[in-house]
């Protein structure tokens, strides 16, 4: 932290005005429903992406990442999409976003650091977003952190700035999941009422972990293939006549004559039930009802809704093998990270398990580490 604080006197020329912080996530269940009015379950990681930060008198954007190795500076005026480019438009785009939601926020300087590790699907952009909105927030005396619906409303700001300025197509889970998550709890999330609970999930007090394998895989393509997926969505709510597939069924998406639509339009209705169920298994501390489900949701993922990978699936099978309830890929997919539910005594021996499997493959090492429900965005 005090490294943070001696690169920003060093970018800058004086010291911070505080330190804010955000979360990575990982959803536990729920995955592609973001985007068709449906249900997701979701917690904070313990890694965060750190924001040091500085207000300014003028509408200047200053921001320099320790990752990225670079500074950038943009007026907030010439923000737009895709300007500036690279890294610092998730950043540009939360100031901008706020300013576009009427609410007085002007220029920052900013020095951001990250244990979120980048592109393997647990949210970094979603972190870098969020650390920015709540220093930008605190900052500028708009109160949006101290309860629920004001970080809602900073969310959809980090929401507005990845798909519009950042131009990378994303539903709204991980900022949500970065500002709202609180420890031991998941937060399921409707994005058809956008109704949000704070389900206990406690697995340390059963004997259990959580263990997120990080596959180290990043396959090209992946998003051109999630807006594919999106339209297939678009296109099988369509056919059903109805808005979203929210509002649809088994029944009648069985009765789909596309088969390819059928199948993506199966894995949307039943992974949404899977996350009522969870919750359902989660508060009868059911867990192995719970693994069931993870594997279901894995199975679906692959089979019907096709966005798993070699990477994923051997490390969902090789968990699964060695002692874990049930698995599951996670996020978006095409590479990125997997979840097994293992009693708390097998993180050891799970993690090498895969990282075994992983060798004899002739695949890159994975990073597995477990990782408990923590908190949600936070001046630090
Ligand atoms: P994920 O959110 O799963 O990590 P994304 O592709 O959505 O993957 O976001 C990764 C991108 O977010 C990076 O390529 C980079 O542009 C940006 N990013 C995230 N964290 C940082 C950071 N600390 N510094 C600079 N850029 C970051
Ligand atoms: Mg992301």
């Amino acid at each position: 932290m005090s490294t943070l604080i001696a690169t920003f006197v060093e970018q800058f020329g004086h010291t911070p005005d505080g330190l804010w912080s955000a979360p990575g996530r990982v959803n536990l269940i729920g995955e592609h429903t973001d985007y068709n009015d449906g249900l997701a379950l979701p917690i904070a990681l313990p890694q965060r992406t750190v924001a040091a930060c500085s207000r300014r008198v003028d509408d200047v954007l200053r921001v320099h990442s320790v990752a990225a190795g670079e500074t950038v500076s943009v007026d907030l005026d010439e923000v737009g999409p895709g300007r500036p480019v690279g890294w610092a438009s998730y950043v540009a785009g939360v100031l901008w976003a706020m300013r576009a939601d009427g609410l007085p926020v002007g220029g920052l300087d900013v020095v951001l650091d990250s244990d979120v590790p980048l592109g393997a699907g647990l949210s970094s952009s979603a972190a870098l977003e969020c650390s920015v909105a709540a220093a930008a927030a605190d900052l500028y005396g708009l109160g949006l952190l101290a309860d629920d619906e004001g970080r809602a409303r900073l969310a959809a700001a980090a929401d507005r700035a990845e798909n519009e300025i950042a131009l990378a197509p994303t539903g709204g889970m991980d900022q949500l999941a970065s500002l709202l998550c609180r420890p031991g709890h998941a937060l399921l999330l409707d994005f058809h009422s956008g109704q949000r609970a704070h389900v206990p999930f406690d697995l340390a007090g059963h004997g259990l972990a959580l263990l997120v394998i990080d596959t180290r895989a990043r396959h090209a393509l992946v998003d051109g293939q999630y807006a594919q997926r999106r339209t297939s969505c678009e296109q099988a709510a369509a056919a059903l006549g109805v808005g979203s597939l929210r509002a649809s069924d088994l029944a009648a998406v069985e009765c789909l004559k596309d088969a390819t639509l059928r199948r993506r339009a199966r894995h949307v209705i039943t992974e949404i039930q899977r996350v009522l169920d969870t919750v359902s298994a989660l508060e009868a501390e059911d867990f192995e009802r719970v693994g069931e489900l993870f594997l279901a949701s894995h199975a679906s993922l692959r089979d019907d809704y096709e966005v798993s990978c070699q990477e994923l699936d051997l490390a969902v099978e090789t968990a699964c093998a060695s002692g874990a309830l049930g698995a599951r890929m996670t996020g978006g997919g095409f590479g990125g990270s997997a979840i097994a539910l293992v009693p708390a005594d097998r993180v050891e021996a799970v993690s090498a398990a895969v990282r075994q499997a992983f060798a004899v493959a002739g695949l890159a090492a994975p990073h597995p580490f477990a990782a408990v429900a923590s908190s949600g965005a936070a001046r630090s």
